[in-house]
């Protein structure tokens, strides 16, 4: 087949499609030139980057495209339905990502616990100010909320466990056999009145965010807000409300409303630690991900 890598991919995957006797191409396109592009290939592999959206379908209608693959979880840079129903199937690698995700969450956790982005900026600026940043405080004994308690939710439940924190899960679906004395499955405002942090891992949810003006004045005060699901999920101006009024303490994000990040004034902010959407940028969730579109093209079947 003949594969278009858009967005990059791990070198040894894209190796042993080659010597499975596929063309693998890597190159990016704009967007008004993707959907011509399309209609060269089989195959095509992105990951946020390249949006796949319904006039690129079109474009490449009635020719042998026949599947998009998204190295990645989310797939909202892809209109799947109208792919779908024009006959190209669209597949992601849900499982690749969750460790490396779960891990950018705690490491925001510990940042926003004791000004490791703020201190490290600083000392950046020549400025050794220990009286500034005295007033960190231990991630061990405290609760975490997990709000969406999936694949990378309950990963972090886990590693939080084993860091002698606390877990309180939200989640529409209940999963049997994980509650036990350290984790809980509970209602929404229960984790919100009860979390030192409150970290959001469901899918992007259009419409009202999760996490908005309502949501915030339900948490704890002092409590922490972590994002690496999706940036729509949080209303980032009341975040931004309940940062300056200290009813919340920090806030650790890998994921905004736009990106690349726009709101200066929240990323300035000096109690926020942000990343720009690296959660799943390892060198093992990428080799993952390789090997699960291995996986996929080699499974495929028109
Ligand atoms: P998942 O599907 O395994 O888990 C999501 C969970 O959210 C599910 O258990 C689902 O039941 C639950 N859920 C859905 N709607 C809900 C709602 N309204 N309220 C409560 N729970 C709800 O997905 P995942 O692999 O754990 O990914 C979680 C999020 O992380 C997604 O938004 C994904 O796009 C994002 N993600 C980010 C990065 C990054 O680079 N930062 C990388 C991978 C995934």
């Amino acid at each position: 087949m003949r594969i278009l890598v858009t967005d990059g991919m791990d070198k040894t995957a894209m190796a042993q499609l080659r010597e499975m006797g596929h063309e693998v191409v890597e190159q990016f396109y704009e967007p008004d030139q993707l959907g011509k592009a399309l209609r060269d290939f089989d195959v095509v592999v992105v990951r946020s980057k390249t949006k796949v959206r319904a006039p690129h379908i079109d474009e490449a209608k009635g020719s042998n495209l026949k599947l998009i693959i998204r190295g990645g979880v989310g797939v909202d840079n892809i209109d799947v339905k109208y792919a779908e129903e024009n006959g190209i199937m669209v597949r992601n690698t849900p499982n690749a990502s969750s460790q490396s995700v779960a891990e950018c969450a705690l490491a925001h956790m510990f940042a926003c616990a004791r000004f490791i982005s703020i201190a490290g900026a600083a000392m950046r600026n020549d400025i050794w100010d220990k009286k500034a940043y005295s007033k960190g405080f231990e991630v061990s004994g405290k609760t975490v909320g997990v709000i969406g308690y999936g694949r990378i939710g309950q990963a972090l439940g886990k590693k939080a466990q084993a860091l002698g924190m606390k877990v309180l899960a939200y989640d529409i679906f209940k999963v049997e056999g994980l509650e036990n004395e350290n984790m809980k499955y509970v209602e929404m405002d229960e984790l919100l009145a009860n979390s030192d942090f409150v970290s959001v891992h469901t899918p992007s949810i259009d419409g009202k965010p999760l996490i908005n003006e309502g949501t915030i004045a339900k948490m704890k005060d002092g409590a922490v807000l972590i994002n690496t699901s999706r940036g729509n999920n949080v209303d980032e101006a009341a975040l931004l409300a309940a940062l300056k009024s200290g009813k919340l303490r920090g806030a650790g994000l890998d994921v905004f409303a736009e990106e690349p990040a726009k709101n200066q004034e929240l990323i300035d902010f000096p109690t926020v630690s942000c990343t720009p959407h690296i959660g799943a940028a390892t060198v093992e969730a990428q080799k993952r991900i390789g090997a699960e579109i291995v996986d996929i093209i080699t499974n495929f079947k028109a």
